[in-house]
């Protein structure tokens, strides 16, 4: 049926009730009796009216779904469908409170910075990246102009020439920010920060690597080219001039194969395209190899002995044995003849330690946390007249890395030092 005359027909019928009892009680006890109640039941019939209404005005300073009246006769009709708009309505509101407080959590977590301003550049809201970055407090600023909170000559000359196409690149409370503005809906515009510190110090790092590296190569070859100009230009140079020239091009040619060796393994190990491929390792055995291998470096010069009280592990052969055969052969290295070396693998406290102690040289309190850079050395002479490429440990720092291990070094100038690799307990076998 019709809405309207869902309305109209039950409300007429009751009307055409009245009528007919006050006509019947008209009929049977007068005109006065008819009337009266005539008017008595339109008088309750007002005053239900009148309550309903009441009860909507007092349900409209508080419209919840639940608390409706049920209502009689049309009331009945107009409360279920308030109740149904209602619902809907809170259905809708719920959906929008969710969505947005899934909205408020993914700019939570952005690790980019977001700030809308107005048009005049005051600050709506922003993101805890954006107060991070640019050293805002939301509760504080809002309201406030970010030229005011963002006082850097190089953001307002942004803002002033507005070539908003380009990021600007700024160094900002002791940080590299990548900022950008984004004008949107007309009147409002998105800054977007983006903390560019860690990119910019690994670019830093690649650039110094590349210039170390460059200059660790362009020595020897220096030396290389000179004889080999020398040999041109005398070709009638005497053998032993020669023999002596060609043995020292071929210590510089191997010094630059070492280097470059050193730095291939370096780029593997830092590549992803090498996972780590972990098979049982017998340390026994290994720590055996590398103390043998020290012996023959050592050459009788030193007395180097070896205990081995831990358990195998689980990792790669090879990069353990680069890692341990490094720290051993340092310490015949930085050890003066005479001194003694001591390997150990034994199991620590929480985790499984290979140590190597030396009563070498020693090493200087300031040099230590820096040993494992490429290419840091206390004594460039003295590394390089052992055949040092200055990678060695930064090698072992990052197969340790790779195991889930560290390197410690303790040490003192003049008293030899102690480097150990400590492997975790979850590289034990099964
Ligand atoms: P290098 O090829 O120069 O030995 P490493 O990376 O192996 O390069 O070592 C870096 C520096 O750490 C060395 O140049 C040396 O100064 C110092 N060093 C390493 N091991 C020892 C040690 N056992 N005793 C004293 N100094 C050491």
């Amino acid at each position: 049926m019709h809405p309207r005359l869902l309305f109209w027909v039950p409300a007429l019928l009751r009307l055409g009730l009245v009528f007919l009892a006050a006509g019947v009680a008209w009929w049977l006890f007068g005109m006065v009796a008819g009337l009266s109640l005539a008017l008595l039941i339109t008088m309750t019939l007002l005053v239900v009216q009148l309550a309903y209404l009441h009860q909507l005005g007092e349900w409209l300073d508080h419209p919840h779904s639940s608390r409706l009246p049920d209502g009689w006769g049309s009331w009945t009709d107009v409360f279920a469908r308030l109740y149904r708009l209602r619902r809907d309505d809170e259905r809708n509101q719920n959906e929008l409170a969710e969505w947005l407080a899934r909205f408020r959590q993914a700019m939570h977590l952005l690790p980019e910075g977001v700030a809308i301003m107005d048009d005049v550049l005051f600050l709506e809201w922003c993101n805890p990246a954006a107060e991070r970055h640019l050293g805002l407090t939301l509760e504080k600023d809002k309201g406030r102009r970010v030229t005011n909170l963002i006082r850097h000559p190089e953001f307002i000359d942004y803002i002033i020439l507005g070539r908003y196409e380009q990021p600007l690149t700024l160094s900002f409370r002791g940080r590299k920010l990548v900022v950008q503005i984004i004008p949107f809906e007309n009147r409002r515009q998105i800054l977007v920060t983006h903390d560019a510190t860690e990119t910019e110090r690994i670019e830093a790092m690649r650039r110094d690597f590349i210039a170390n590296a460059s200059h660790e190569l362009r020595t020897p070859l220096t030396v290389v080219v000179g004889f080999l100009e020398i040999a041109m230009a005398d070709p009638g140079m005497d053998e032993r001039t020669r023999v002596a020239h060609l043995k020292l091009m071929t210590e510089q040619a191997q010094r630059m194969q070492r280097l470059i060796e050193d730095m291939l393994t370096l780029s593997r190990l830092e590549s992803s395209d090498y996972p780590l491929k972990r098979e049982r390792v017998d340390v026994k055995t290994l720590v055996e190899q590398v103390a043998l291998d020290a012996r023959a470096l050592s050459n009788g010069r030193h007395t180097i002995d070896f205990t081995v009280d831990g358990p195998d592990v689980m990792g790669s052969l090879d990069e353990l044995r680069s890692a341990f055969g490094n720290l051993a052969t340092n310490a015949v290295r930085y050890t003066p003849e005479g001194g003694s070396i001591k390997l150990a693998w034994e199991r620590g406290a929480n985790d499984l330690r290979f140590s190597v102690a030396d009563t070498g040289i020693g090493i200087d309190e300031q040099h230590i946390s820096r040993l494992t850079e490429r290419f840091y050395r206390v004594d460039k002479s003295r590394s390089r007249e052992t055949q040092g490429t200055g990678l060695g440990l930064a090698i072992v720092k990052h197969v340790l890395l790779r195991h889930g291990g560290k390197l410690t070094i303790s040490s003192q100038a003049g008293q030899g030092s102690v480097f150990t690799a400590v492997l975790p307990n979850t590289s034990l076998p099964g």
